[in-house]
């Protein structure tokens, strides 16, 4: 059984060559297990390029000392190693993201869930070494029965929170990176600047304009198999967007696709048409684990949710002769083609 990573969908930035474009200052490194770019377009602002990168390390530094589960040290690793069940203080950030991954569980019906991580370990997505096999029911019932987003328990005066179950754990791998994006857009909005494109993994949020002055340009790739001219472009500004989709991170046996994202409530890869799903909010952080909800929810039950929340969300479907997409009335007005 092989592991098998493949971008169908990809996003890039578009630009055309014109002799009076913006200057840029573009910085990229490897974080969360994947990469991250930085564009911007300083447009008058003084900008000490150096100073910029080694701040933007140590956010993300920072961030996975405290959130990944990769880290065997870090606060969430101790968190989760922890068989207690007292209230617990974290820091605020961590605090921040743990309460907000609880929120959009409420909100999706439990389609995103931060405790999977055992289901996630277990069909060999996760930190855990995989055995290669397709888990027995058995295993996945035993693995289920302490995964529940409502076995952690949140004190707001206080900003605690506890395991009502003390084999509960946390994984923040569908959520973290959208805050990481979210932290950086700060920084550089408190550095003055007004025009700029961060990604970190395909998460994304863009602010302002890029070099020709048009908001930043991401392209959709569509599904390869039904044409490679098919090609979405999305201008954005002051906005983010994250994608999920059943082709970034999956293994293949008997002709089984088994993707890393997970239905909570069958403790199994999720099984169903809906090959990708891009969304957009104000928040990465907030798409990003939308992007995730959806992609459990699959295709008909996700554009009813988004519209219930108000969120623009562009799906690509497979269908019996290729892929379709589909996408409401929130995501429209942000296609440029
Ligand atoms: P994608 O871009 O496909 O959403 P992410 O890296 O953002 O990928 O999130 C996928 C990761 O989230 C998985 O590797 C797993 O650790 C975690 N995950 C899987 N299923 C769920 C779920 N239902 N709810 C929350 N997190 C999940
Ligand atoms: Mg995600």
């Amino acid at each position: 059984m092989q592991k098998t990573f493949l971008f169908l969908l990809f996003l890039t930035s578009l630009y055309a060559c014109q002799s009076q474009e913006r200057e840029s200052v573009v910085l990229n490194g490897l974080t969360m297990g994947t990469s991250y770019s930085v564009k911007i377009v300083p447009n008058g602002v003084s900008t000490d390029k150096n100073e910029i990168y080694s701040h933007i390390e140590t956010i993300l530094a920072n961030i996975n000392q405290s959130m990944s589960t990769y880290i065997n040290d870090s606060e969430l690793s101790r968190f989760n190693q922890s068989k207690s069940t007292d209230w617990q203080s974290l820091s605020s950030d961590l605090t921040l993201v743990i309460e907000h991954g609880n929120q959009v569980s409420l909100m999706t019906n439990g389609a995103f869930d931060i405790t999977v991580g055992p289901l996630v370990n277990l069909w060999g997505f996760g930190p855990d070494p995989f055995n290669q096999e397709i888990p027995s029911e058995s295993a996945i019932q035993t693995v289920i029965q302490h995964t529940a987003f409502n076995k952690l328990l949140f004190d707001k005066v206080s900003n605690r929170i506890a395991k009502s179950d003390p084999e509960v754990t946390i994984d923040l791998s569908g959520i973290a990176k959208g805050f990481a994006v979210d932290k950086i857009a700060q920084y550089l909005n408190e550095y003055g600047f007004k025009h700029y494109l961060i990604e970190i993994g395909g998460e994304l949020i863009a602010k302002g304009t890029n070099t020709e002055e048009i908001p930043w340009q991401i392209g959709i790739e569509q599904a390869k198999l039904l044409s490679r001219s098919v090609q979405r472009i999305i201008g954005l500004d002051n906005i983010a967007m994250a994608t999920s989709g059943d082709y970034r991170n999956y293994f293949e046996k008997d002709g089984i696709r088994y993707s890393h994202t997970i239905n909570p409530s069958t403790g199994k890869p999720i099984n169903h048409k809906l090959a990708a799903v891009t969304v957009l909010h104000s928040s990465a952080m907030h798409a990003d684990a939308l992007a995730t909800a959806f992609m459990v929810s699959g295709p008909e039950k996700s554009l009813p949710l988004a519209n219930q929340l108000g969120i623009g969300i562009y799906m690509i479907i497979k269908t019996d002769s290729g892929f379709e997409e589909r996408y409401n009335d929130i995501f429209r007005p942000y296609l440029t083609n």
